[in-house]
């Protein structure tokens, strides 16, 4: 989170405009998007191989449901020509499980079956041969499915985590420099991110599909300001005065009386978080967030947040806590409130960068995957009452010297983000032919909630690629 850029500039608000001019994706892109793809497949393999064998021993499938029993090469083959099958008798993932709803119309059934048959035809590598489904011609017929009506959308940032580990892996150069052993450099580093973009999900940010921070000055407090705005902000530094203009969370606010909750290790959010964050439950950091309070539910949570104030902010400085704390406090607030939406600021990765430590950055990427991967468990579990769509970001990038970023290192404006669930096309590493931004994160969600589209100057635009229904 620090800068190494700390210029005042307060400018006034610009117009949010894409780069101009198409970018074409030439044959090195093509190579090295191919390169990303494969990273990711090999690693989603590996992990749902190591994921498999664990199911034989304790007999439950990674989302808690029954492990299905063993059956024949025949009866696989069957099931696997058969997608409504395959629906009905699978456990689905938090994305279409309300096709197994006797309250849902049909269209959204229709619907849903859509988005499931999407999610596995284009699972490259992800699930094995026996869970691949075919599209049926009724099935292909429903490409165009209605806007879901979703009921959490969870937004998860990785304060200051490079494309390059997220879609390539560990630094060899990096890892060499700081003798990592050579089991940490083999094992994936984000086995559960991988999954999700392999599997159920769509990622940008790879080679040949750039999504950045809006700048000019590529530190926090600006990309989360764009994040919850959905607009180029006018922060330029990480003492930017608590925001005076609407946010993504006033106008949830405004839209439905539903919980909404901002948890972050670093206290500094809570400025960017609502022009009336009253209407929010925020806890930024050990002890800030006014309405903090709001997640002493019960005796746990109380307990959660209490040890948490009472701990130490290393690896971060002033109000810091840390991640396991922030992501245990809202792990729980996500199953026992099922907010609208939840938003989850970890910072460990960025903090142990700017150390130059590369083995604690790595291990802090580790911890924040492992946090995803109980996310989706909750969403899963969650499935039968909350369709909802998740999403995996950075507010920055870093320098190619890993340990800076901000404006004097333009290349740490390149960030990425990974999307899963209801309305998300599961397409894994999306090409694009132009670049987005942080602020079009906002935007996207704004649609898959159906809220009116922003209208001012300095917002953002749906990410198509990644949005099934398109904007309202
Ligand atoms: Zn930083």
């Amino acid at each position: 989170m620090a800068s190494s850029d700390a210029s005042n500039d307060q400018a006034g608000e610009q117009p949010m405009g894409r780069e101009t001019g198409m970018v074409v994706v030439g044959q090195r892109e093509r190579r090295a998007e191919r390169r990303s793809r494969e990273h990711i497949a090999r690693a989603s393999t590996d992990t749902h191989r190591r994921r498999r064998k664990r199911e034989v021993t304790t007999g439950r499938r990674f989302d808690g449901a029954p492990r299905r029993p063993a059956r024949n090469a025949a009866a696989r083959t069957h099931r696997a020509r058969s997608s409504h099958q395959h629906i009905t008798s699978a456990r689905a993932p938090w994305h279409i499980e309300r096709a197994h709803s006797v309250s849902v119309s049909s269209r959204s059934v229709l619907s849903v079956l859509a988005l499931l048959t999407t999610s596995f035809a284009s699972c490259a590598a992800g699930p094995p041969a026996q869970e691949r489904v075919e599209a049926t011609p009724s099935a292909r017929a429903l490409a165009s499915p209605p806007r879901p009506v979703l009921t959490t959308v969870v937004l998860v940032a990785l304060d200051g985590v490079r494309w390059q580990e997220v879609f390539r892996g560990i630094d060899p150069v990096l890892a060499e420099k700081s003798h990592m052993a050579q089991d940490d450099r083999d094992a994936d580093l984000a086995p559960n991110i991988h999954r999700l973009i392999a599997t159920r999900g769509a990622a940008l940010g790879a080679d040949g599909a750039e999504i950045r921070a809006s700048g000019p000055n590529f530190v926090s407090l600006p990309g989360y300001t764009e994040m919850l705005t959905g607009r180029r902000s006018a922060c330029r530094d990480n003492d930017c005065a608590p925001i005076d203009r609407p946010t993504l969370l006033d106008e949830l606010a405004a839209s439905s009386p539903s919980p909404l909750a901002v948890i972050s290790s670093w206290e500094r959010i809570e400025r960017v978080v609502a022009r009336e964050p009253g209407r929010v439950v925020v806890s930024a950091g050990r002890t800030h967030g006014a309405t903090r309070d709001a997640l002493r539910y019960d005796g746990e949570a109380a307990r959660l947040l209490d040890d948490a104030a009472n701990a130490s902010s290393w690896p971060g400085g002033d109000d810091f806590r840390r991640d396991a704390a922030t992501g245990a406090i809202a792990l729980r607030y996500l199953r026992e409130k099922r907010p609208r939406f939840l938003f989850l600021g970890l910072g460990e990765p960025d903090e142990f960068a700017h150390q130059g430590d590369y083995p604690g950055y790595v291990g802090a990427i580790r911890a924040a995957d492992r946090i995803v991967g109980e996310l989706v468990r909750a969403l899963d579990d969650m499935a039968d009452r909350s369709p909802a769509a998740l999403f995996v970001t950075t507010d920055h990038g870093r320098a190619a010297s890993f340990r800076d970023h901000g404006g004097d290192w333009p290349e740490s404006s390149r960030v990425w983000l990974v999307g899963a669930g209801a309305g998300i096309s599961a397409r894994g590493v999306v090409p694009m032919s132009l670049p987005h931004h942080l602020a079009d994160i906002g935007p996207t969600i704004r649609a898959l909630f159906g809220l009116a589209r922003d209208e001012s100057r300095s917002a953002g635009s749906v990410i198509d690629e990644l949005v099934t229904t398109g904007a309202p």
